[in-house]
């Protein structure tokens, strides 16, 4: 066999060990927290809880993490029924700032780690936090949703697009991967770090490719 032919060869076997390349250096996981009553849908949700956790796809590292809580403004008080699903207690969100301080913050947050529209996509569990409820948070507030957030990765759809089954949940897939889950189910904070044992494992074990699902 001539050298060419060999060194293609080598080539080939090589490129065909290697992980997937990523679109995307971060993935900054995201999952609001919001008010809610129980078994209604109430009229102008607010965000209460704002975590996300920047995900590095070289390394799957978790690189960097944005938290805080939000004190609404419309309705101030939270239902016996939201701090029992979230475990938010009244005296949490209380002292904390209304929603466009802690955007602005998140926005000083993306900028001071360099986290540009080209190397990171948002990955959010269902289209419901960037295509609900961001948008309606920022009508409440009079502010406009910035274009790097207009567009995103459903997790659910990854999920299906590497195993052929739509989930129903973040609990399903968790479920379905035999992972162990962390902390607190409807946690923001600890819904995001098990999207980020979701996400791993289906790049690990699924050969998974994290490319844009959504757009508003
Ligand atoms: P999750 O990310 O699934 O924890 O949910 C995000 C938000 O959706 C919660 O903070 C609630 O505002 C709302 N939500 C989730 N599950 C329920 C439920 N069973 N009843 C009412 N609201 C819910
Ligand atoms: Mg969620
Ligand atoms: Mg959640």
């Amino acid at each position: 066999m001539s050298m060419r032919l060999l060194a293609r060869r080598a080539q080939r076997l090589l490129k065909n060990r290697q992980d997937v390349v990523q679109p995307f250096k971060y993935l900054l996981v995201l999952d609001f927290e919001a008010t809610c009553e129980k078994d209604i849908p109430i009229e102008t949700p607010e965000i209460i809880e704002f975590p996300c956790v920047a995900l590095n796809t070289q390394s799957w590292e978790i690189e960097e993490i944005f938290h805080r809580y939000i004190k609404p403004r419309v309705k101030p008080i939270l239902t016996p029924f939201c701090t029992e699903l979230t475990g938010i207690m009244q005296e949490t969100v209380d002292d904390e700032e209304h929603f466009p301080q802690v955007f602005k913050d998140f926005s000083s947050w993306m900028q001071r780690n360099n986290f540009d529209k080209d190397k990171c996509a948002f990955v959010t569990c269902g289209d419901w936090d960037l295509k609900v409820m961001l948008p309606g948070q920022c009508a409440i507030d009079g502010l406009k949703v910035p274009e790097y957030l207009n567009k995103w990765i459903n997790l659910k759809r990854s999920y299906c697009e590497a195993t052929q089954i739509y989930p129903k949940s973040l609990n399903d897939m968790i479920r379905r991967l035999k992972l162990q889950p962390q902390g607190r189910a409807h946690s923001g904070l600890h819904d995001s770090i098990n999207m980020v044992q979701v996400i791993e494992t289906l790049a690990k074990n699924h050969k998974a490719k994290f490319d844009l699902t959504s757009v508003r």
